[in-house]
């Protein structure tokens, strides 16, 4: 292993590979130090067609990605109902994203130590880091080692994640729907079950806030779901539990997010998006930022990151955690998905709702032109789910 880096970042997910690609590009000597990558991290491995807009080269990895241009919404019933996407979500395996990821930092000149950090400690020049094979001397330093990030807990910079627990797991793709996209939602649970359809295989799992439901809840609320669909017990199936990196959005997060010759990216600064649990856009864009303002040798560029961090991300991600707290399974967001089932305003308003998060476009105006054009064009699509809950109802009637 090599001794000395201009700059090491640890983690090579979404936020550390593209930090490492843009850099290396820009002639710096980056180590990028992940013991797993390209590995299938839990993840649902939606990405909107907006971050194929702001990373057109990301079109490479659409042969190996299914697009899905329908979501289901619906209760733990099963009722429900479907929305035409505005725009498709592109649904990738995340082993795929990350092999193609890093394949492209290291063709722009990064190297890749497939080791796990240990600890770290500040140097005169800069840091140590003390891996399971040895240590790095590096001038700078980024963590972009996700939610449990190791450089937050070393570098002490305080910001405190209020993360979301997931559990998630890859069954077979014929078990369930394969060009719909699924979101469930519990009343009282403040979270919600995705089945996200990919190319060989579906990604399904259930997201709360951490502390707010056991394990056992999750898992049976997923069991009765893949039960529905009659692919339980698949041969092939592991559940994995796994964090969402979100922050709450105190004064000082963000200047936070940097500090004297380190800062953090992506689920690291706590920038998942509060309400949907996404994270790979702000992971690509956090990182973005970072390599428009690194300079080797000028102390003052965690500044300049935590300040454009700060205008880039607060108002979104303020308004995504209000977003959560007033439809994720709220009496609100559940009488919403109930009466958008019959009624074309409440059906309009909830679309609507799926294309600012689909867009991240969370302006109001906008949101409101979304509704009205919605709700005039009509076009309510009931879900199967629904239908199959109307025919048991009236069964049961039959027989009252
Ligand atoms: C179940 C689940 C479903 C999700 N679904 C979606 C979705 O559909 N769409 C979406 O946009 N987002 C989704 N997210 C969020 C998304 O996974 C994250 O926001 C995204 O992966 C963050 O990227 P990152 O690069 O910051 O961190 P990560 O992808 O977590 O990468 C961190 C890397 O750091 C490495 N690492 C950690 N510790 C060390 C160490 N000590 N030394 C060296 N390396 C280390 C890890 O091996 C890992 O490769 C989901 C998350 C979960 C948990």
């Amino acid at each position: 292993m090599r001794r000395l880096a201009e700059l090491a970042i640890v983690g090579a997910g979404p936020a550390g590979a593209r930090a490492a690609e843009l850099l290396a590009a820009r002639g710096i000597d980056v180590a990028l130090l992940d013991p797993k990558a390209p590995w299938e991290k839990p993840c649902g491995g939606g990405l909107t067609s907006t971050l194929f807009d702001e990373v057109p080269e990301l079109a490479q990895l659409q042969p190996l990605a299914r697009p899905v241009r329908v979501a289901r919404v619906e209760l733990a019933t099963g009722a429900g109902f479907e929305v035409e996407l505005m725009r498709p979500i592109w649904i990738v395996s995340r082993e795929d994203l990350g092999r193609w990821q890093l394949e492209r930092a290291l063709r722009a000149g990064a190297e890749h130590l497939p080791v796990r950090v240990r600890s770290i400690a500040r140097t005169v020049g800069g840091w140590r880091l003390d891996t399971n094979i040895g240590s790095l001397e590096a001038g700078a330093l980024v963590g972009a080692d996700g939610a449990a990030s190791i450089v937050r807990r070393f570098t002490g910079c305080g910001l405190r994640l209020h993360p979301m627990a997931t559990r998630v797991e890859y069954p077979r793709l014929d078990g369930g729907p394969a060009d719909v996209l699924v979101l469930r939602f519990f009343p009282g649970v403040m979270g919600y079950l995705w089945d996200f359809p990919r190319r060989d295989h579906r990604s399904v799992g259930m997201e709360v806030p951490t502390g707010v439901a056991t394990r056992d809840l999750v898992d049976a609320a997923l069991d009765t779901y893949l039960g529905d669909d009659g692919s339980v017990g698949t041969p092939d199936r592991e559940r994995k539990g796994a964090i969402i990196g979100t922050a709450p959005l105190r004064p000082g997060r963000f200047a936070c997010m940097a500090g004297a010759r380190f800062a953090l990216v992506g689920d690291a600064a706590g920038l998942a998006d509060p309400f949907t649990g996404e994270g790979i856009r702000n992971a690509f864009r956090s990182a973005g930022l970072l390599a428009e303002v690194f300079a080797p040798g000028d102390d003052r560029w965690p500044h300049t990151y935590a300040r454009s961090a700060r205008r880039e991300f607060a108002r979104d991600l303020a308004v995504a955690s209000l977003l959560r707290r007033a439809l994720a399974g709220t009496r609100v967001g559940i009488t919403l998905v109930e009466h958008a089932g019959a009624s074309d305003r409440a059906y309009a308003f909830v679309a609507a709702t799926l294309d600012a998060l689909a867009l991240h476009d969370y302006g109001v105006g906008a949101f409101v032109r979304r509704w009205l054009t919605r709700y005039r064009r009509g076009g309510r699509l009931p879900s199967p789910g629904a239908a199959g809950v109307q025919e048991q109802l009236a069964t049961l009637g039959d027989r009252a």
